[in-house]
Order: C-alpha cells, then sequence, then structure tokens
C-alpha cells in the first residue's frame, strides 16, 4: 500500500516524511516526528474563535473592523509570517503596499542579515542533502539543534549514512560546537566541544583564522592555542564542511564581516558552506518573497508606490518611535518576545492577531482571529532553512480558515 507522508511545520526543517493516523478530523498518532513535530500536529483541534473586543463575534464582524482598522490607519504595522506559506506572505506583502504599511518579521532582530547575504551569493552554502550526502565536518556554532530543530543532526547532519558517507557517523563524520555553554548537542560533540566567553565569537573567529594561515592564535581570554590550532586542523582537512550559524553566533556579532572573512579563510584551505538555523519554518521564504518583491529581506515601509528601507522600519524601532498607528500581527507573540519597553507600546494601538494559538498579544487584541494551523490545518508551500522549497497539504480538514482566507478576506474588505 502506498504511504501518505505529510511535512510537518514544527521547525525550519520541514521533514517530508511524517505518517499520521486520524480520524473524524481528530490526529491520534504521529509517527516519525520528534516531539515538538507531534505536539505540534496534535494541536490541531477547536472551533473557528473570532473576538472583537474580546468578545465572542462572527467572522464577518471580525474581517469588517479588522478591514476598518487598516483602512484607518496612516502607518499600520503588519509583522509576524515566519509561520505563515509562501502564498500567505506574498499576500501580506501586498496588503502592505496597498495599506501604506510597514512590514517587517522577526528576521530584523535574528538571522535576516545572513539570509540577505546568501540570497545575494555573498557566503557559500548548499543544501541539508548535500551535508547528509557529503558532510565530513560539521560545526554547530551558537547553535543547539537537539533542541531546537530535533532532528537535525539524526536526519541530515551528523548520524545519518549519505551516497557518500556509507560507513556511519562515528567513522566519517567529525561534529562540533562551539558555544558559550554545554548544550545537548556541544554533549554530543564530545571533544568537539569549544566553549567560548559571552560575545567573544569574533575574537575566537580571528583566532581561528590566524591558525588556519599557521600563526599562534591569541586571544584576550587565553584560550589555550593548541585547542584552536588542532581545530584549525580538522578544518583545513574537510573535504566537505559546512557551519551551522546560530542565534548565539549571530547576537554577539556587532555586523557579518568576521564571518565573510570566516568563510573566505576556510575556503581557502578546504571546502566550506554555511546554512543559517532557521527556527521559524518559513522565515527564510518571508526574507525571499520580500526580497524578491522589493529587493528587502524585513524592514519595509511602502508609500506612494515606492519602498523604503531601513532599521527604522524594523518592528523594534517602529513600536519604540510610535511611529506605527495600529498592528496587524500575523502568527506571532511580540507582546511576549519582545522587551516590555518596546512590546508595551502596542497597547496603545488597535491591534489585529491572526494565529491558531491563544498568545498574550491576541488577549490584548482589538481583533483577535483564530486561523488554521498550516502544515495540519491548511496546505501551501515554504522555504526550508537550507533554501529548498517544500510544498505540503493539509494533515486534517478543519472549520479555521487559513491565513492566506483571512487575508483575502480583509483586502476585499476594504
Ligand atoms: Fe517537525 Fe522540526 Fe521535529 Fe522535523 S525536526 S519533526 S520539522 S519539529
Amino acid at each position: 500500500m502506498e504511504k501518505n507522508y505529510y511535512v510537518c511545520t514544527g521547525c525550519g526543517l520541514l521533514c517530508d516524511d511524517i505518517e499520521v493516523e486520524s480520524e473524524k478530523n481528530i490526529v491520534n498518532k504521529v509517527y516519525t516526528a520528534c516531539r515538538v513535530g507531534v505536539a505540534h500536529i496534535k494541536e490541531a483541534k477547536g472551533e473557528a474563535n473570532f473576538r472583537v473586543d474580546n468578545k465572542p463575534v462572527d467572522e464577518a464582524t471580525a474581517i469588517r473592523e479588522a478591514a476598518s482598522i487598516l483602512k484607518n490607519a496612516k502607518n499600520p504595522l503588519i509583522f509576524g509570517l515566519g509561520t505563515s506559506t509562501d502564498e500567505t506572505q506574498k499576500l501580506a506583502i501586498e496588503l502592505a503596499r496597498k495599506t501604506s504599511a510597514t512590514l517587517d518579521d522577526t528576521s530584523s532582530f535574528c538571522l535576516g542579515p545572513l539570509v540577505e547575504a546568501l540570497i545575494q551569493d555573498k557566503v557559500k552554502t548548499c543544501t541539508l542533502d548535500d551535508i547528509r550526502n557529503k558532510a565530513d565536518v560539521i560545526i554547530f556554532w551558537g547553535a543547539d539543534p537537539s533542541d531546537s530543530h530535533p532532528r537535525h543532526l539524526s536526519k541530515y547532519s551528523y548520524f545519518p549514512r549519505g551516497s557518500e558517507k556509507q560507513r556511519g557517523w562515528e567513522e566519517e563524520r567529525t561534529a562540533i560546537a562551539i558555544d558559550i555553554r554545554k548544550s545537548h548537542t556541544a554533549k554530543i560533540c564530545g571533544n568537539y566541544f569549544f566553549q567560548i566567553p559571552p560575545e567573544e565569537d569574533t575574537e575566537f573567529i580571528d583566532a581561528l583564522i590566524a591558525a588556519l594561515s599557521g600563526k599562534l592564535p591569541k586571544t584576550s581570554y587565553n584560550y589555550p592555542p593548541k585547542k584552536i590550532l588542532e581545530l584549525a586542523n580538522i578544518l583545513k582537512g574537510a573535504k566537505f564542511g559546512v557551519i551551522f550559524a546560530g542565534l548565539g553566533l549571530i547576537y554577539s556579532l556587532e555586523n557579518l564581516e568576521p564571518v565573510f572573512r570566516l568563510m573566505k579563510a576556510l575556503n581557502e584551505k578546504a571546502n566550506f558552506h554555511l546554512i543559517p538555523m532557521v527556527g521559524h519554518y518559513n522565515m527564510r521564504g518571508f526574507n525571499e518573497n520580500l526580497f524578491a518583491e522589493t529587493g528587502y529581506v524585513n524592514s519595509v515601509k511602502f508609500e506612494n508606490g515606492t519602498v523604503k528601507h531601513g532599521p527604522e522600519y524594523s518592528v523594534v524601532e517602529s513600536l519604540k518611535a510610535k511611529t506605527v498607528d495600529a498592528a496587524l500581527i500575523i502568527g506571532s507573540d511580540p507582546l511576549s518576545s519582545l522587551p516590555r519597553s518596546v512590546s508595551k507600546n502596542l497597547l496603545e494601538i488597535p491591534v489585529i492577531s491572526m494565529d491558531p494559538c491563544e498568545t498574550l498579544t491576541s488577549k490584548h487584541a482589538k481583533v483577535y482571529i483564530n486561523t488554521a494551523i498550516s502544515g495540519v490545518e491548511s496546505g501551501g508551500s515554504a522555504t526550508r532553512m537550507d533554501g529548498t522549497k517544500v510544498n505540503f497539504k493539509p494533515v486534517i480538514e478543519t472549520a479555521h480558515l487559513s491565513d492566506e482566507a483571512i487575508l483575502k478576506k480583509i483586502m476585499e474588505a476594504l
């Protein structure tokens, strides 16, 4: 019997080998997924829910109110979309253009610059399938996929056998963790764990570059030069190496210049690639879709047919400066995730929250629309953390409308 596989949208890995047993549109069993994926897929339940001023309303009232908020705003903020499909993201860009909105996602304060560098071919990259098939040296830098992307090591980066890596991880792959703490992934890397002080990644990069060119590596925190030289020797011998760059690395850098320098130095001696550890399943899709439309990956403001770009149009700066007068938040919870000093300004403007889950933001929203969980209750397409396009169908039928369907209705009501 032919098996029916689904895609898990629980993280940026978009695992496409998930099997599900369901009955009467209730998911009973999920196979192959990790614990995060199982919880994500089983989350699908409940009735569609629309609220205005925290009181239940029908769909038409919620849509009308949402459209009226956007119509009356001079500079609405549209934010989120990392857990939305490509189709929804493209509609949101159209909506932002139509309403002269500021548009941003979480990448403006995390991996956006790195994804932009990849889109612009400034850094050598590859796919996760290349890693599984060929990689012999794998670096997890400021990343802990054992927690954040639980199937990363087993499906792609360390344990699996690949077409050119048939003998298994112990013999053919070296996994290295560079981090400020001994994470679960660092424990798996054993002796190849390099613990560095917080926010000292740039200095460690400089020391590593020195070691790669045979110089004595020095750091102000007296990291043992012998260990850095040993690391450099492993990296120099890589036939197919990769750095998985996590938030720990990105947050410690002022800009990406040290990463560019390291990649250049590594590729003078070996063959190295870089993949950002994208968390939300379609953050990279948002960056790519917005780039295709505007030439920017995030933090844009549409105005009279033009597009402006800059840090002042990021979610953090626009809320801080109070330049936005309404907000449409799609699949995100800025009231919980942004610093209170910034997010509290959301409480002063009308907010529309479209989210499959109740969040702090949805509880404080003027309008709340409980949308379908994409990948579980609605289908579409998305971009995996390595840039691979993935199409998916819903696991179950649901009464919830997708965020794409809701956005279409809001646009019609404008
Ligand atoms: Fe889902 Fe990510 Fe787990 Fe894969 S690793 S099953 S995509 S949560």
